[in-house]
């Protein structure tokens, strides 16, 4: 007997099994830009859509970005064990759809979630070969540059994700691999080459 934990979700043996990989980092270091630039090149790397209680960005539609869900749709989707993780984050909430993941390692293909430490602490406890990968800014100051630069949240909000940020850096240690968002394509390029 290995150590190797089973699961007893999927028929692939784990050696075989691709890994599932966990993007975290703090709000505004540029998760989303890095993996869409990433997908412009390779669309066939699957990114796992979130469900949010959060209202939709201009320009954000339901299906894409993310599944967005009312409350109560929300503590239905919790009730039914239907989410993977899920964590609230600077007052909204967030969850991965567990069915879609568990299908795409079990069909062999590597699946990738970009979600807050929170969630990365849950996959962490529950599957052990995950593979997590934090995203961090080049400083602080750029951090808040790119956070009120990108001006989709009230100056409230921005102060709230940057509080958040502050633990979230903190914990970049509990992480597997860092890399550093100073050039988007380089941080894709790495990214990718740990998803395959
Ligand atoms: P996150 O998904 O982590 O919240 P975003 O991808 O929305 O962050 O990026 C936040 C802002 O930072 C956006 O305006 C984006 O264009 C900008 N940005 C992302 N990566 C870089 C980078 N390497 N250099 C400069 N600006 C960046
Ligand atoms: P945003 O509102 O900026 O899209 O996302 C806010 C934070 O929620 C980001 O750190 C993002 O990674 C995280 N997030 C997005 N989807 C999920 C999810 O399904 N689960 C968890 N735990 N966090 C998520």
């Amino acid at each position: 007997m290995s150590n190797a934990v089973s699961r007893g979700t999927s028929p692939v043996p784990p050696a075989r099994r691709p890994r599932l990989t966990v993007l975290s980092g703090p709000s505004g270091v540029g998760k989303s830009t890095v993996v869409a630039h990433m997908r412009k090149a390779h669309p066939e790397v699957w990114l796992s859509v979130s469900c949010t209680t959060r209202k939709p960005r201009p320009g954000e539609r339901d299906g894409v970005q993310y599944f967005f869900v009312n409350d109560e749709e929300f503590d239905k989707l919790v009730a039914n064990g239907e989410l993977l993780e899920w964590a609230e984050f600077a007052g909204n909430r967030y969850g991965t759809p567990r069915q879609a993941v568990l299908d795409r390692l079990e069909a062999g293909e590597p699946v990738l979630l970009e979600i807050d430490l929170q969630g990365a602490r849950q996959v962490r406890a529950s599957m052990s070969d995950a593979q997590l990968v934090f995203l961090a800014p080049p400083g602080w100051d750029e951090l808040v540059r790119r956070l009120t630069g990108r001006g989709t949240e009230s100056p409230e909000v921005i102060e709230r994700r940057l509080e958040v940020a502050r633990t979230e850096l903190a914990a970049e240690s509990e992480f597997d691999t860092t890399l550093v968002n100073t050039s988007v394509e380089d941080v894709a390029r790495e990214l990718l080459a740990l998803l395959r």
